[in-house]
């Protein structure tokens, strides 16, 4: 969108277009609040639409097996029902607050935007994958190696090793074993650490375990596949070779930090991310967190936990700026037509 008026007094900016983002954008729309969604990069969905756009999420409620596109463009749906602006492309780069208002630098600090109230939902920042620790690891890229599926479709009739122990690497399995011709699932451990229901699917798929082993060594062959090198973690002189056409390696995503840690405004900070207390109103009011970016205890990096957020702090927001609409009603008792 660039027909943003920047001189406009929003009165919430929510930053970042994640599936938190994107919702908290759609609920305060449901209020017919004044709001605008910053976001960084082109595409909308956050880590979802980046990360896992073809993989099955079990635990968002009413919703279950949907695949993260799906959920992403019933997000962006409802965005676009109420013409929520959404400006992609720009990064938010600093946050001050004066007299009760806030001020956004984007990008290079050349545009600025105001607002009565920001909810941050920037998730964990920048995220890259943990890597496959092989000496040829960059060469192999180009030759079988990935570390995301996008798109499964590209894996029928191919033999494809899935390396990993958790949620992503054991969704991702079960997934490919109605396209690929075999899957393989390589983990360091006998069980494996993915929701129960995940598991047990496993139990019952095509998928053929090679456990407890880790790769030590990774062989093109010359336009047919990929020798990986499978030993016991335990004892190296098990080992056994596999020969496969890619590989993909689910290790998790690290982060490269949030850089909002480093913005003006004053703000308290731990090891998993910005505090909160009633789940969603940091140090600062009217400055609220969503999402992955929150700490609070018990909190879990689910998509679940950010859409319970993003009404809570949309309609805290509206309570500290425009008292008189009052509490918010049932989304039933509002006036929308189909
Ligand atoms: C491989 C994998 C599988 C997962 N599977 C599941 C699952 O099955 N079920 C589940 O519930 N959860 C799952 N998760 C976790 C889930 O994806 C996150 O909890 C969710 O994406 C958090 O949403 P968010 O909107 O808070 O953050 P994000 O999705 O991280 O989105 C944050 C957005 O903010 C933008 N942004 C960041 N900084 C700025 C800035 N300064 N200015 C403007 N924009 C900015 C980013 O570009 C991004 O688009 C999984 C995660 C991974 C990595």
């Amino acid at each position: 969108m660039n027909d943003t008026n920047y001189e406009e007094m929003y009165d919430i900016i929510i930053v970042g277009a994640g599936p938190v983002g994107l919702f908290a954008g759609y609920y305060a729309s449901l209020r017919d609040v004044k709001v605008l969604i910053v976001e960084a990069q082109e595409t909308l969905g956050g880590q979802v639409t980046t990360l896992y756009p073809d993989k099955k999420i079990w635990d968002v409620a009413g919703l279950a097996g949907v695949s993260g596109r799906q959920l992403i463009d019933g997000l962006v749906k409802q965005v676009q029902r109420f013409k929520v602006p959404v400006l992609t492309n720009t990064r938010v780069t600093d946050l001050v607050k004066k007299d009760d208002i806030f001020t956004l630098a984007l990008n290079d600090g050349t545009e600025h935007l105001q607002a009565k109230s920001v909810i941050l939902a920037t998730g964990k920042g920048a995220f890259e994958p943990r890597r496959l620790q092989v000496a040829n690891e960059k060469a192999l890229q180009s030759k079988g190696l990935a570390y995301m599926a996008t798109d499964l479709s590209v894996y029928a009739g191919k033999r494809v090793a899935v390396l990993g122990g958790g949620d992503s690497a054991v969704d991702l399995a079960n997934e490919l074993a109605s396209y690929a011709e075999t899957t393989y699932l390589i983990h360091r451990r006998e069980a494996f650490r993915a929701m129960e229901q995940s598991v047990k699917e496993l139990e019952a798929s095509s998928v053929i375990k090679e456990t407890p082993y880790k790769v030590q060594a990774v062989d093109e062959n010359a336009g047919k596949g990929l020798t990986v090198k499978l030993v016991d973690p335990k004892n190296e002189a098990l080992s056994k070779d596999l020969v496969v056409d890619e590989l993909i390696v689910q290790y998790g995503f690290k982060t490269a930090g949030q850089a909002e840690r480093h913005w003006t405004i004053a703000l308290d900070w731990d090891k998993a991310g910005l505090q909160v207390k009633d789940q969603v109103k940091t140090k600062q009011a009217g400055l609220f967190a969503i999402g992955d970016l929150s700490s609070y205890a018990d909190h879990v990096d689910l998509i679940a936990t950010g859409f319970g957020q993003a009404p809570a702090a949309v309609n805290a927001a509206i309570a500290l700026i425009a008292p008189e609409k009052g509490g918010p009603g049932h989304s039933s008792s509002l006036p929308i037509d189909d």
